[in-house]
């Protein structure tokens, strides 16, 4: 194959060998490729800004025996606003590792590659969290794993109750006279998140920021879409955690304003 050229985003960042770093790209044509940033952590590398985590570039690739390597990077966005603020960055590198579980290596999906550098634009200017659960529900739709919001997943009854039992093993969620006494695994919801989850998969992705939640909802949706998830793809998502801790200590604490650059440590960086 040689040289090639492809559009992608950076997905993940680590560390590899002395100077160089291993990238995971998602590639609009080739969908999720692994490379090498030549020399990227000597500080006059040209290639720097084309390595970072979360940047959408046009790539040079040059195909190896074991890896791909870059050739050069010419970056078309960098996503610049997610330095700043950790909370959006936090989203983003939630949307990042559910990608980077969910697909497999060298198979396209043009329409998640759409979705994924739709949701990084869309983190400047709306609720990281609201845009995170409509990420995670529509890119789970792409992938054949829609979860049952409206019926009972088991019987298709419509749901009525007030508080619904959501069934990661089911596909969704389970009404009051299926549920029976048998142990399951999954997590309580609201009628409220619950409608609010549906509104997420259909609303217009421009639209939504007209979207409103409580604090209540957001837990139960975020903690329920991660739960969801872990189970379909059977892998821990770390970075999710970390953002549900980080809201803890928010609402513990007076003053935060997220503005803390963090971006660098959620590369990857130390681990594995
Ligand atoms: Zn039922």
């Amino acid at each position: 194959m040689g040289v090639y050229q492809t559009d992608a985003l950076v997905i993940r960042s680590r560390e590899y060998g002395e100077s160089d770093r291993l990238l995971t790209l998602f590639s609009r044509e080739q969908g999720k490729l692994h490379a090498v940033a030549k020399g990227v952590r000597k500080p006059r590398s040209k290639q720097r800004a084309g390595a970072q985590l979360f940047t959408y570039a046009d790539f040079l690739l040059y195909h190896g025996k074991t890896l791909d390597t870059i050739n050069q990077a010419s970056p078309k966005e960098s996503f610049a606003f997610l330095w700043g603020d950790l909370e959006k960055s936090l989203a983003a590198s939630a949307i990042a590792e559910l990608l980077d579980i969910g697909t497999l290596q060298g198979q396209p999906y043009p329409e998640l590659f759409s979705l994924t550098l739709a949701g990084l634009f869309l983190l400047e200017q709306f609720d990281p969290a609201i845009v995170q659960a409509a990420y995670t529900l529509r890119s789970l739709t792409y992938l054949g794993y829609r979860p049952k919001l409206s019926e009972c997943a088991e019987c298709g009854r419509p749901i009525k109750e007030n508080r619904i039992f959501f069934s990661p093993e089911d596909g969704g969620v389970i009404c009051g006279q299926c549920l029976g006494d048998n142990a399951r695994l999954g997590r309580w919801l609201s009628a409220g998140s619950l409608a609010f989850m549906r509104q997420l998969i259909s609303v217009d992705l421009a639209k939504l920021d007209r979207l409103r939640w409580n604090e209540g909802m957001k837990k139960e949706i975020l903690t329920s879409l991660q739960f969801l998830s872990e189970q379909i793809f059977n892998q821990r998502l770390k970075s999710w955690s970390m953002g549900s801790r980080l809201a803890n200590v928010g609402q513990n604490q007076s003053g935060k304003d997220g503005h803390v650059d963090e971006r660098s440590n959620l590369d990857g960086t130390g681990e594995d």
